[in-house]
């Protein structure tokens, strides 16, 4: 099937053929924004014991109902707890103990009254001392009771969640020094071209630098995948198919830019059809028409075209989501907002154009304008740029001032705008 097909169509298709890779169990802060495969469960309750929520003293609700600055209840203070401690006494009427937060509330004691309202009549406040408490309190006032944020054996995270700061803080208490979660997929990244040299090196006649294996692969790193980055692959037939053979035994998903146009060296496609299955290569997308689906050996192929920012593009557009996918996340696309327009723009009435722009609060709300020359050879205006600018297909003249759709690059799938 190689005829014209609609970006959705395309998507589609690619994201039916990934599914999220199997669980692997990490350290706990090597969870850190990946997606948990299972729910997790407390071995504990959270706190594990009422505790004081502030500094001061733990006593008997009942015996300050009517403590005031003029008429303050005086209490003996028979123990003094710190965090980490065990209380060994109970407090009995007429009885406090000095409390430091996060110690564990004492028998006999209900509530807690901040040290600020508190003033030593003998002693120094400590044990044996007499305080006088000029503040009444309610029963549980200043308790962080056990319990309160997850029960022994409850859910503590849910399977399918991602796993932010948080969320590791909440594993940690609940005793995980390891957590199951989707495996990072390892995407091979191969660039085609004879004409292609290393980054160290100065290109000679006719050659340019190997730029998009290092976007990619970016590309790759930032989507929360593992990029092995393949050498260069030359425009030539054998090389192509040892490279991809290679790749469909390594990886699980291969990424390749290219090679895929109509020229007179363009390997991509006929040894993606010698080795496994082409799907399509042509999405009715501007930049990044050819865009080439396929797989090797059950392992999905995409193969991005040559022009750095096409390449740019038709990853944000298509590898990205099927990356996140085989991480188990179920957010798959960016937001979208819409901004006006700071300028006119115009299009060839054909095909969907995906510029590179930048979005920013103007007095009128959100406007956005294109960030540098949108040639796609060219990648500066991928660079500057943080969204991408949506002119759908069949339209030709957009004005300044018209509200248009911005793929927002900036913020990550699932942001709710
Ligand atoms: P192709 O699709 O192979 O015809 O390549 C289209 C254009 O992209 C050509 O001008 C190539 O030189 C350029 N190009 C291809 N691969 C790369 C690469 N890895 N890094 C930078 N530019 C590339
Ligand atoms: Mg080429």
């Amino acid at each position: 099937m190689t005829a014209s097909m609609t970006v959705e169509q395309a998507r589609e298709l690619l994201l039916e053929r990934v599914h999220p890779l199997e669980v692997e169990r990490v350290d706990l802060l090597e969870a850190l924004g990946r997606v948990l495969a299972q729910d997790m469960r407390s071995d504990i309750d959270v706190a594990p014991f009422d505790n004081s929520a502030m500094d001061g003293f733990a006593v008997r609700a009942a015996d300050l109902a009517t403590a005031s600055e003029e008429t303050p209840a005086r209490l003996r203070v028979i123990e003094h707890i710190a965090a980490g401690d065990a209380p060994t006494l109970t407090v009995g009427s007429g009885e406090a103990a000095r409390i430091m937060t996060g110690a564990p509330v004492p028998q006999g004691a209900d509530a807690v009254v901040m040290v600020e309202y508190s003033e030593a009549v003998e002693g120094d406040g400590g044990t044996g001392s007499l305080v006088a408490l000029s503040r009444a309190v309610v029963k549980g006032e200043n308790v962080r009771k056990q319990g309160e944020e997850v029960r022994a054996g409850d859910v503590v995270l849910n399977a399918g969640e991602t796993v932010g700061a948080a969320g590791i803080g909440l594993l940690a208490s609940t005793g995980h020094a390891q957590v199951p979660v989707y495996r990072r997929p390892r995407v091979a990244v191969i660039s085609t071209g004879s004409e292609l040299v290393e980054v160290d090196q100065t290109p000679g006649p006719g050659k340019i630098r190997n730029s998009n294996s290092y976007s990619v692969s970016a590309q790759v790193a930032a989507a929360g995948a593992i990029p092995l980055r393949f050498g260069i692959v030359p425009d030539d037939m054998q090389a192509t198919r040892d490279a991809f053979t290679r790749a469909a035994a390594e990886a699980d998903f291969i990424v390749t830019s290219g090679g895929v146009s109509v020229g007179d060296f363009d390997y991509v496609k006929p040894v993606l059809e010698e080795l496994g299955e082409l799907m399509y290569c042509k999405v009715a997308m501007r930049p990044g028409n050819p865009q080439t689906m396929g797989v090797i050996s059950g392992v999905p192929f995409f193969g991005l075209p040559g022009n750095p920012t096409s390449t740019f593009v038709g990853f944000e557009m298509f590898v990205r989501p099927a990356i996140r996918r085989m991480l188990g996340h179920t957010a798959l696309d960016r937001p979208v907002t819409l901004a006006r327009l700071a300028h006119d723009v115009r299009k060839k009435p054909d095909r969907r154009y995906y510029l590179r722009g930048r979005i920013s609060r103007g007095a009128d709300g959100l406007e956005v304008a294109l960030s540098g020359s949108q040639s796609s050879a060219l990648l500066t205006a991928a660079h500057r740029g943080n969204c991408f600018m949506v002119l759908p297909e069949g339209e030709q003249q957009f004005s300044t001032g018209q509200i248009v759709e911005c793929i927002r690059l900036d913020m990550e799938e699932g942001t709710v705008v």
